[in-house]
């Protein structure tokens, strides 16, 4: 069997719902149908949405259901210097840049290009301090996509093409285990995005890319709301040297209105006073048989550990 490392990495911006609850069964349960080990990270970069009353809340609820995680949490707001060190790799490669531009700024030259859509409601950028500051203040640092893909050298590609990615002139193509095959034109669809952002905070891919990295993940098993980050996330990888985890990206719980459910909207914290029954919810959810009558945690999740590869195959 190979070497198999999974993650859950809840942003702790409230304790987990019905959806949250989803991704870290799944991910706790394709890591041990390959008898892998599954950790747990605190995404708790952006300091002001998150709170360690969240945070361990969420360490309490996986605990009631049963979804024990290996070694030691590792928590995000601990690694600014490590996601310093990672930016600094970038820059002295010219592969990150100072950026000036307001959301205004912004909008005034998609605008001007004749490219006014939102995407997601994040704005495309459109490359403005590429070549310098043009005397604006520093506010953030960008990836220079568009150098990025047009300086990635054939060996490399060579490479990544025996991976789960493959990077050519324009597209990032990918496998997903569930979705099949993806593409994304990363340079004019989403164009060069922050690494560090105006506000001081270190921007999610950075800090996921470099934790995925540190901690030898193997596998990303993840709601399907992330899966157009994913590359933005092989980018850097590339770019760091890192190798491409696989990836699966799982359907998403709806609230009854066909929404997300996120806690942004006030999604009800799941009930860990009654366990089984939040986690029979998330079984349901990702299509699983329901475990016998009368199981006990344990037993209704060595159930699902056995059915999981019938229902999510690790290839490719
Ligand atoms: N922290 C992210 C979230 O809670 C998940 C990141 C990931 O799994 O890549 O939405």
């Amino acid at each position: 069997m190979t070497r198999y490392v999974g993650r859950f990495a809840p942003s702790p911006t409230g304790p987990l719902h019905a959806g949250s609850l989803v991704a870290a069964l799944a991910s706790w349960l394709d890591a041990r149908s390959c008898g892998g080990q599954w950790l747990l990270r605190i995404e708790d970069v952006d300091t002001p949405r998150c709170s360690a009353a969240a945070a361990h809340i969420i360490l309490a609820q996986l605990c009631a259901c049963g979804l024990a995680w290996d070694g030691e949490v590792l928590w995000q707001s601990t690694r600014s210097p490590r996601y310093q060190q990672a930016l600094a790799a970038l820059q002295q490669r010219q592969l990150a840049y100072p950026c000036g531009c307001t959301r205004r700024d912004i909008d005034a030259a998609l605008a001007a290009q004749g490219r006014q859509h939102e995407r997601h409601g994040e704005r495309p950028y459109p490359g403005t301090c590429r070549e310098g500051l043009n005397g604006k203040p520093a506010r953030a640092w960008r990836f220079n996509t568009q150098k990025f893909m047009k300086n990635w050298p054939s060996a490399h590609m060579q490479k990544a093409r025996s991976a789960t990615f493959l990077i050519d002139k324009k597209q990032v193509h990918w496998q997903d285990r569930r979705l099949g095959e993806q593409q994304q034109d990363v340079a004019h669809e989403v164009g060069d995005f922050i690494l560090h952002r105006a506000d001081g905070l270190w921007a999610y891919q950075l800090a996921v890319v470099v934790d995925d990295g540190d901690q030898g993940v193997t596998d990303v098993v993840r709601g399907e709301d992330l899966a157009d980050n994913t590359p933005r996330q092989m980018l850097l990888q590339a770019a760091w040297g890192l190798p491409a985890p696989r990836y699966l990206h799982l359907p998403l719980v709806r609230a009854a209105d066909g929404e997300k459910l996120s806690k942004q909207q006030g999604a009800p914290a799941i009930d860990s006073s009654r366990p089984l029954q939040a986690l029979a919810h998330a079984a349901a959810a990702l299509g699983l048989p329901a475990a016998p009558k009368a199981s006990s945690v344990a037993d209704a999740l060595a159930f699902w550990v056995a059915a999981w590869p019938r229902f999510y195959n690790r290839a490719p």
